[in-house]
């Protein structure tokens, strides 16, 4: 399989089989941004004879009667089918739509198993697709985008240079809405800055009450030494919040949230992993943050985020 670089993937996602069409990221300007900063490129499309080959080779490994045979004589269990496919990337939804049709049509030719493909997704990689194009990407099986949206706040979007304003976010997932694409947001806790969290978050919460993604995740700001976000820390231009703060930031987010949505706070940069079911288990994950904000110390979780080698 062709691989390149480190390859992020949803926790959720586990079960998937990861294509390599893409790497890197076509914005590559988010100032807290080190996910793809091992490669040597900005962003690159893979080749379709690679994205075929591993296609090819999937199916050979899966569903090749020797390697059937071989598993069975060595005890292991039948392959499962694989109902899912992950395009990894920190963006493939960008590609165009003849692109992505291509590439789900080479997925049912080797793997016809596969019923829906994911991937990561950037608010504005739908902008260039029309309403129609939607629609026939969501025919061939694009569906359950993740999106990194981080925050509905402006000033926090327009600090970190994400590119797009929470308005560009309520236009854009109502466009997927309506083509029956289901997407789950991604959210960056602490991205408001110090003393701002709780702002940014009903911010946050304002737009997300106005869609209906299947999940909302939050990931914790955990700030590297080779992003531009320590720079401006460095020259005085941005704070960061007290690890307290960010889980006060959580609390008003959970607090403010009115839809139904999955909430899972999974991951590295999250000391605690928090998940539920909203408005269902709203109290008990209030509670949980509580005795967090009350009970748990600043400096261990100080020390666990100084301690994270990578997110
Ligand atoms: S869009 Fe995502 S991957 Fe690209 S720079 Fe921003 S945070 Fe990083």
């Amino acid at each position: 399989m062709h691989y390149t670089g480190t390859i992020w993937r949803p926790p959720y996602e586990a079960d998937s089989l990861l294509l390599e069409v893409t790497a890197g990221c076509t914005h590559h300007r988010c100032k807290f941004c080190t996910l793809y900063s091992d490669l040597p490129f900005k962003f690159r499309m893979s080749p379709m004879e690679d994205i075929e080959s591993d296609l090819l080779e999937v199916q050979v490994l899966r569903y090749n009667p020797t390697s059937m045979m071989t598993a069975k004589l060595q005890g292991l269990p039948r392959p499962k089918p694989i109902k899912r496919v992950f395009l990894t990337g920190a963006n493939p939804f960008v590609l165009t739509t003849g692109k992505l049709l291509e590439i789900a049509a080479l997925i049912r030719k080797y793997l016809p198993s596969v019923e829906t493909i994911g991937c990561f997704a950037r608010i504005t990689d739908s902008v260039n697709k029309t309403d129609e194009d939607l629609i026939l990407l969501r025919q061939a099986g694009y569906d359950g985008l993740t999106i990194g949206v981080e925050t509905g706040d402006d000033t926090a979007l327009s600090f970190m240079q994400k590119g797009y304003t929470s308005q560009d976010i309520l236009t854009q997932c109502k466009r997927l809405e309506q083509a029956k694409i289901e997407y789950g947001f991604f959210y960056l806790t602490s991205i408001s800055g110090k003393g701002k969290g709780e702002t940014g978050a009903k911010a946050s919460a304002d737009v997300f009450n106005q869609l209906h993604p299947f999940l909302i995740g939050p990931n914790m700001l955990t700030i590297y030494p080779e992003s531009k976000l320590y720079q401006e820390i460095q020259n005085g231009n941005w704070e960061e919040e007290s690890e307290i703060e960010k889980y006060r930031e959580l609390r008003t987010l959970v607090e403010n949230l009115n839809i139904s949505t999955y909430f899972a706070a999974m991951g590295a940069s999250n000391a605690f992993q928090l998940r539920g079911r909203l408005p269902e288990d709203k109290e008990q994950l209030l509670e949980t943050l509580d005795r967090i904000i009350y009970e748990v110390r600043e400096e261990d979780l100080r020390h666990y985020r100084k301690n994270l080698p990578h997110l």
